[in-house]
């Protein structure tokens, strides 16, 4: 078992996304082989989607929420970020590094000229059906709850920053890696436990899982919680413009990014009287998207089929869709550079961007403002991810 998975793992799926690293959508009409998916070992690949487990994922969740809403450039979300990096540490993630930049606030861009398609969705796709209307929540009296209001009360400072990552190093090929990454600022004067503690506790249960001492690798995976999303991305620019140059000289070569943002609501669209359904969908799904208009495009999309692939073997309870409209997160500045996908509750576009997370920068965005089905839709986010990855990189369970 050892051995066949060791073999299976070394035949799929890294060497083919590298390969088509030089084509680009402008300069090859070629079709893209499609490489059979192979899983590997499903048992040891069992074992480790088993150590994820609702109750951590929703304590990490909770643990995140006690900083409030972690904007940046406040010290509630300095101290998150130390906190975050002793929960790495305690994991057996101990090589924990930060990135450190500098952020000044950009003056509000003008509204674009002429008159702008109502139907369209960032991101490139179409809204569709009942809409609610979505936005920043910046009226600190909306807040009810007193002890919270005054948590998220000192507000962003502009100058330095930090974000802090830890890196499993893989056993044979070190020097070449993965990132996934959540975001962990929010704002809207609540406790951004969806947007985003969700994805930052899965990135940070992920950290925990593959840091056992009987994980092996072969390849390397980073686990980057990024500061300064909700400002404009600037955390992943910083990482993308300080280290992209660096690879090969340090900086492992990038084999692709995963971003985890938005992971928990999926209640459908606003009903007709535009209020929203308290329940979770019975057709509740992880959605998985690139950008089709990315110099990567081709190659994210083989990785988001893979991970659509590795959710129907692993993930309990949630299947995966895949969609090509990927934006407005972390993995947007990497779409270009290397094979980069989003997981979320709902297409960001299409869905968040038409008002199907009313918590969305909102007040309401709290730990209890979710029950156990909703938690568990980003425990199955996790599942996907952990599975795929860990095909990706040669996981396998040594001692
Ligand atoms: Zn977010």
């Amino acid at each position: 078992m050892f051995d066949s998975f060791a073999r299976v793992t070394r035949s799929f799926p890294v060497i083919p996304i590298i390969a088509f690293a030089a084509c680009s959508r402008a300069t090859s009409t070629a079709p893209v082989p499609v490489q059979p998916v192979v899983m590997g070992d499903t048992a040891a690949i069992r074992t480790l989607v088993a150590r994820l487990d609702l109750e951590r994922y929703k304590a990490t969740i909770k643990g995140l929420t006690q900083f409030g809403d972690r904007r940046q450039g406040t010290d509630r979300n300095r101290a998150a970020v130390d906190w975050i990096e002793q929960q790495l540490k305690s994991y057996g993630c101990t090589n924990t590094e930060r990135i450190t930049y500098d952020f000044q606030p950009a003056p509000p861009a003008p509204r674009p000229a002429g008159v702008r398609d109502s139907t369209l969705a960032q991101g490139g796709g179409r809204l569709r059906g009942i809409r609610n209307r979505t936005g920043v929540n910046n009226d600190s009296t909306k807040q009810p709850d007193p002890r919270l209001r005054a948590l998220d009360t000192p507000q962003s400072v502009p100058g330095q920053r930090q974000e802090v990552y830890c890196t499993k190093v893989g056993a044979t090929h070190p020097d070449e890696m993965y990132i996934g990454g959540g975001h962990m600022d929010g704002i809207g004067w609540g406790e951004a436990a969806n947007d985003d503690g969700s994805g930052t506790a899965l990135v940070m249960e992920l950290a925990r899982v593959f840091s056992s001492p009987d994980v092996v690798t072969d390849r390397s995976i980073r686990f980057i919680l990024w500061n300064n999303e909700e400002s404009g991305l600037n955390g992943a620019k910083a990482y993308v413009a300080q280290r992209q140059s660096l690879q090969g000289k340090g900086e492992p070569r990038w084999l692709g990014m995963i971003q985890h943002d938005m992971m928990l609501f999926d209640h459908g669209m606003p009903r007709p009287d535009h209020t929203m359904s308290p329940d979770q969908r019975p057709e509740a799904d992880i959605n998985i998207e690139f950008q089709d208009t990315s110099k990567m495009a081709r190659q994210s999309q083989q990785l988001a089929w893979f991970f659509a692939k590795a959710n129907e073997k692993f993930a309990t309870d949630y299947p995966a869709s895949v969609g090509q409209h990927m934006t407005n997160t972390d993995s947007d500045p990497f779409k270009d550079i290397v094979p980069s996908i989003s997981l979320r509750e709902n297409e960001r576009g299409t869905q968040i961007g038409a008002g199907w997370d009313p918590q969305w920068h909102q007040p309401t965005d709290l730990y209890a403002t979710y029950n156990d089905k909703d938690f568990r839709l980003g425990l199955n986010a996790a599942q996907t991810t952990l599975s795929a990855v860990a095909e990706l990189v040669g996981a396998r369970l040594g001692k």
